[in-house]
């Protein structure tokens, strides 16, 4: 993309390129919505191949949101099964170098346990991964879902939140540490506005701990709605399903949240 390939000192000209070529602000949603569809048996052959290499700009084109999202699960399901698809690493990195087309922007927690491309079996050029602990919007992530979606045409974005996480603990904690403290208040909202929890409400409790994880991913997938008027065009269109799910560090399954 050309975002990606300016050299630094023309980067900021080449975003100004970029915004105005694409007329972000108010500009209506790119819609792959009448596009044509390949038959079952072409798109196989299409994520065959696209499992192989790395993907193009028809591959990406050729995916449906809803198809997007059921690769991924089908991809979380060969790595909870220790089946990873073997990779040539030095060949896509070349073959990427011209261009990205990633199906996906996938928003994780920081935490070290989730290899986000491990988890769904996917590889360079696949899906743009967005990390932050506690996995929260803010207008920059907002900003990067925007590009990957709208810019770059990625059909899904996954808020991904997962059990026992450490920032949802201490945000639970109230802990004050230096930069710490400004990034826990932006977990505090799934704290003070999520939905009810009978029990003990602690950091100490796994399963009030499960709730609030549950409920900041929750908010954050109401967040990108409420806050992008792009990414909510988009999906109203049928071009982007946004969606929450929750990781299990004991299985490494990946659950779509209702
Ligand atoms: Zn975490």
């Amino acid at each position: 993309m050309l975002f990606f390939r300016c050299r630094p000192r023309f980067r900021v000209s080449c975003l100004v390129v970029l915004a105005a070529v694409v007329s972000v602000a108010g500009a209506p949603a790119i819609s792959f919505a009448d596009e044509p569809r390949p038959d079952a048996k072409t798109l196989q052959a299409t994520e065959q191949e696209a499992i192989r290499g790395v993907l193009s700009r028809e591959q990406q084109a050729s995916y449906t949101p809803q198809q997007v999202l059921s690769n991924l699960l089908a991809g979380n399901r060969r790595f909870v099964a220790n089946d990873l698809t073997q990779r040539n690493h030095s060949q896509r990195i070349r073959e990427a170098y011209e261009g990205q087309f990633p199906k996906a922007v996938i928003l994780s927690c920081l935490d070290s346990r989730i290899p986000v491309e491990d988890v769904f079996d996917l590889g360079i050029g696949d899906i743009f991964v967005a990390r932050v602990a506690g996995n929260f919007v803010n207008e920059d992530i907002l900003g990067s879902m925007e590009f990957g979606c709208h810019v770059a045409g990625a059909k899904v974005i996954m808020v991904i939140g997962h059990t026992h996480c450490g920032a949802v603990k201490a945000a639970i904690d109230d802990v004050k540490l230096g930069n710490i403290t400004p990034m826990l208040a932006k977990i505090r909202p799934a704290i003070e506005k999520g939905r009810p929890f009978d029990g003990k409400k602690g950091s100490d409790n796994p399963d009030y701990v499960a709730h609030i994880c549950r409920e900041n991913v929750r908010l954050a997938v109401e967040a990108i709605r409420e806050r992008s008027k792009i990414l909510r065009t988009m999906e109203a269109d049928g071009s982007l399903k946004i969606v929450g799910a929750y990781y299990d560090l004991r299985s490494g399954e990946v659950t779509p949240l209702q």
